[in-house]
């Protein structure tokens, strides 16, 4: 009690948060996202944050909106450790939901007259939801590519906000190159074809699972291979998640077009 205030004074009655109950796509976790504080929608209009700054704080503010953090969420980097990047776009979407309702009116740039126009519309209606259904859990997912050209094994998975985490907070790695972290991040290792230092005519593999090595080690690939990487990743590992479709009418032109919505970028938006 503050020692100022007058003990007659009226006690507030308590409210409840608004929640919003999700299921994380990918780890397949059902947790009740918690309305927005004003003084988190504070810290999200602090705009002028760095890359790596801007992550901390979305999942600062995802983590702390978290209903019940429980096991495997007691607390962030266990939190960050068992939730992947569409994991998070889910539960940004439920706490959309708590703090600013189901209907919202969204910003559209027609793609047929590229005028401008509001279309209202329901997140809840438009979301799409393909759920995990693999034995495997997905965290322990693992795929082995033999890539084209430089005949290495890539080792790839799902990666998590943790490892988001670090590669973005190391040093010598630039903005631009952490908004492209997703391309290095879903490789987990990569064993490339040597020859033995001690007896050149017997072949060996060198393995490299060091997330700066890969990326460094990547760069020089060829661009095949690259692509190889990315078509069997998004085979196995890319078609699940949550997506929001909102189907817009230009009033302009008449021009009938879906707008996705990134929730990450709504959530900034709504809290201006
Ligand atoms: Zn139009």
């Amino acid at each position: 009690m503050n020692n100022v205030m007058n003990m007659d004074l009226p006690k507030i009655n308590e409210f409840e948060l608004p929640k919003w109950l999700v299921i994380t796509p990918h780890t397949k976790h059902n947790v009740s996202m918690k309305s927005l504080l004003v003084q988190q929608e504070e810290t999200l209009k602090s705009s002028a944050l760095s890359t790596v700054k801007m992550l901390e704080l979305i999942n600062k503010i995802v983590y702390d909106c978290i209903d019940e953090r429980k096991a495997p969420f007691d607390n962030i980097e266990n939190f960050m450790k068992n939730i992947t990047m569409a994991d998070r776009e889910t539960l940004i979407f439920g706490l959309i939901v708590a703090s600013y309702g189901e209907e919202q009116d969204f910003n559209v740039t027609c793609n047929a007259c590229s005028k401008t126009f509001t279309e209202k519309s329901n997140l809840v209606q438009n979301l799409e939801i393909n759920l995990y259904n693999g034995k495997e859990p997905m965290l322990k997912k693992d795929v082995d590519i033999v890539l084209p050209v430089s005949k290495a094994t890539a080792v790839l998975r799902m990666p998590t906000l943790w490892d988001e985490y670090l590669f973005a907070n190391s040093k010598g790695i630039s903005q631009e190159v952490i908004r492209k972290a997703d391309d290095y991040l879903v490789v987990k290792a990569l064993k490339l074809p040597a020859k033995d230092s001690k007896d050149p005519q017997k072949d060996t593999t060198v393995v490299i699972d060091n997330i700066f090595d890969i990326y460094a080690q990547m760069r020089s690939m060829p661009a095949r291979d690259r692509k190889t990487i990315y078509k069997a990743w998004t085979e196995n590992f890319g078609e699940y998640g949550t997506k929001v479709l909102i189907p817009t009418l230009c009033p302009h032109c008449g021009n009938r077009g879906e707008m996705n919505v990134s929730m990450i970028s709504e959530m900034f938006r709504q809290s201006q």
